[in-house]
C-alpha cells in the first residue's frame, strides 16, 4: 500500500530498523562522560545522556546551560574533549553532520539554518538531498499537507518567511530526510503563542510515529508536559533527570525554571 502521509511513511522506514536491530533495551543514543570547551570555557561535562527509541526526551537549563553545545557535539558539529557518543550502536567519533544526516539523526539547529535565497520548495528537497528511495515527492506533498501555509507559498524566497514559517520549514526540511532521530534546538524561540502550539503538535505527532525526539527548550513547561524524560542542565552539568511529570513537580526545578 502507497503511505498517505509523511507520518505513515516515517513509521513504516522506522518499523524496519528499529526492530531489525533491536537488542533488547539498546538505546539508539547514548552519551558517556562527555566534556565539550571552546578553548578555555569547559561548556559541557561529564554528561551522560540516553535515549531509547521513540523515546521524546527534553534537555533544558538556563541560557549558557550547554544545551546547544551537547546538541553540536552530538551532531558532528563540535568535537568533544573527551567522552563517547554511540548512535545505533556505533561510536558516531569522526563522523560529519552528512554521514549522520544519511544515517536518520538529524538536527533542527536554533535560528532554523533555511536557506534564506533559496525558495520554500528548494530549501525542503535539500531535506532529502541524501535519499536515494522513490518516496521524496509523497513525503513533500504530507509536509505541505501538515503547512499549508507553506505550500501557498512555495515559491517565495524563504529569507522572506516570518520568524514561524521559518521554523515550520525547518521541521519540514528535517522531515524530508526521515529521520530516525530528530534533534531539535530550541524550535519556540521567538514564535507567537499560536506558532508555538503549532511547533509543539508538530514535534508530538512526530513523536508519536515512532521518531525519537531530543528537544532543546527554555520553555521547559512545556518541554516537561510533552517529554516522557528529562535531563536538567546547570553550567554544564546535569544535575537532575527523570520522568518529565515528575520533574515537573520538583519544587527545585519549579524555583529555578518553571516560576514557581
Ligand atoms: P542558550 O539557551 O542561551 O542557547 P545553551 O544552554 O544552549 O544556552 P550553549 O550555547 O551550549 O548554552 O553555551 C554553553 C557555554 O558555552 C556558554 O557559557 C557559552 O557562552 C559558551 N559558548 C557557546 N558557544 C561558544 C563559542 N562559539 N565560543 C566560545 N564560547 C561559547
Amino acid at each position: 500500500a502507497s503511505p498517505t502521509s509523511l507520518l505513515e511513511c516515517l513509521a513504516m522506514t522506522l518499523s524496519v530498523p528499529v526492530s531489525a536491530s533491536s537488542n533488547a533495551g539498546e538505546p539508539l543514543l547514548a552519551v558517556r562522560d562527555l566534556h565539550v570547551a571552546y578553548g578555555g570555557i569547559q561548556a559541557v561535562k561529564r554528561l551522560d545522556m540516553v535515549l531509547h527509541p521513540g523515546e521524546l526526551v527534553s534537555l533544558i537549563g538556563a541560557n549558557g546551560a550547554g544545551k546547544t553545545t551537547t546538541l553540536k557535539a552530538i551532531c558532528g558539529l563540535l568535537k568533544p574533549q573527551s567522552g563517547e557518543v554511540r548512535y545505533q550502536g556505533q561510536s558516531l567519533l569522526g563522523q560529519g553532520p552528512w554521514d549522520l544526516v544519511s544515517q536518520g539523526l538529524v538536527m533542527v539547529p536554533e535560528g532554523r539554518g533555511i536557506f534564506a535565497r533559496m525558495t520554500i520548495d528548494e530549501n525542503l528537497r535539500m531535506g532529502a538531498y541524501l535519499r536515494k528511495d522513490g518516496e521524496v515527492e509523497a513525503d513533500l506533498a504530507a509536509v505541505y499537507q501538515r503547512f499549508p501555509r507553506l505550500k501557498e507559498r512555495h515559491k517565495q524566497l524563504a529569507g522572506t518567511l516570518s520568524g514561524g514559517e521559518q521554523q515550520m520549514l525547518a521541521m519540514g526540511r528535517a522531515l524530508l530526510a526521515r529521520p530516525k532521530l530528530l534533534l531539535l534546538d530550541e524550535p519556540s524561540m521567538g514564535l507567537s503563542p499560536i506558532m508555538v502550539d503549532l511547533i509543539f503538535e508538530v514535534v508530538r505527532d512526530v513523536s508519536q510515529q515512532g521518531v525519537t525526539v531530543l528537544l532543546v527548550e527554555q520553555n521547559a513547561h512545556r518541554a516537561l508536559e510533552l517529554a516522557d524524560r528529562a535531563y536538567v542542565l546547570d553550567s554544564g552539568e546535569c544535575v537532575l533527570e527523570g520522568p518529565a511529570r515528575e520533574l515537573l513537580g520538583n519544587p527545585q526545578v519549579q524555583a529555578a525554571y518553571l516560576g514557581g
